[in-house]
């Protein structure tokens, strides 16, 4: 599962595409001898924003159609509505199973994307992992089930903005749940319990680090396990810490080492 994401984000952070709200003025064009560094991969993907010629981002209306297709096409995909945007946008979430229904007996993963709407590489790379596992020779649905929200903020990433619609940052909503997107994920959390979260997002090389060191950062990967500062440590399970280093970290490890990803375990 970790490789799948690691491996996805970096592909689509290299990816060259432009979206009808996306300003190309405002990036950080990288020296000549730097980029070519960093070729684009060879490998395709046939989502909406991978399709050949495609300029833009998938938009929303491409999200929704590419979810009903996939639902049609398969019986492991259902498509659970989860509510609707403060700007009216549907926000789904897609159920990945091995028999069409959750397997109770199965941990859950619970993946979310597109939290920050100007950071689309979570987004995009939900929609092909969702592809993947609705592949019945994709294994890995007899071992959990799993559950995408491809864009925890659809206004944000109909606009390319980081905020939900009223200015509210849903990452940092998750207590207050003052904004319907993140009482749609509240919602998702608790309706199924998901044992393990993983959210997607993409940060700057440049901005604050030119600002701040005068130079780009080296990583092209940050991986954070969960802290969980506003619990008491009597509250925080004991064992949290030595079980994310075991089941998460070491797994990542070798695969983005592989992929010659410069890396960093965020703390
Ligand atoms: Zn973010």
């Amino acid at each position: 599962m970790q490789r799948y994401i690691v491996l996805l984000l970096t592909l689509v952070a290299h990816a060259s595409v432009a979206h009808a709200q996306f300003d190309p003025t405002k990036v950080m064009r990288e020296a000549q001898s730097v980029a070519q560094r960093f070729p684009d991969p060879a490998v395709h993907f046939s989502t909406p924003g991978f399709r050949p010629g495609r300029e833009d981002f998938t938009s929303h209306a491409d999200v929704l159609a590419f979810l009903e297709a996939l639902s049609q096409e398969s019986p492991r995909v259902r498509i659970e509505i989860l509510g609707l945007s403060q700007g009216g946008l549907s926000m789904p979430m897609v159920l990945l199973t091995d028999s069409g229904k959750i397997n109770s007996r199965l941990p859950t993963v619970l993946i979310i994307g597109q939290q920050h709407g100007n950071e689309p590489a979570g987004g995009e790379a939900a929609l092909v992992l969702a592809q993947q596992l609705a592949n019945p020779q994709a294994g890995l649905l007899r071992r959990v089930n799993v559950l995408i929200i491809p864009r925890g903020n659809p206004d944000g990433a109909e606009s390319f903005k980081r905020t939900t619609a009223n200015g509210i940052d849903v990452n940092r909503d998750h207590l207050l749940l003052n904004t319907p997107e993140s009482r749609m994920i509240a919602l998702a959390v608790h309706r199924y319990r998901p044992q393990l979260m993983l959210d997607l997002h993409e940060f700057t090389v440049g901005g604050r680090w030119v600002e701040k060191f005068g130079g780009l950062m080296k990583y092209d990967a940050l991986v954070q396990a969960a802290t969980v500062g506003n619990l008491r440590s009597a509250d925080r399970h004991p064992r949290a810490g030595p079980l994310c280093a075991t089941y998460l970290r070491k797994p990542c490890e070798p695969w983005v080492d592989v992929l010659f990803i410069p890396h960093h375990w965020r703390h």
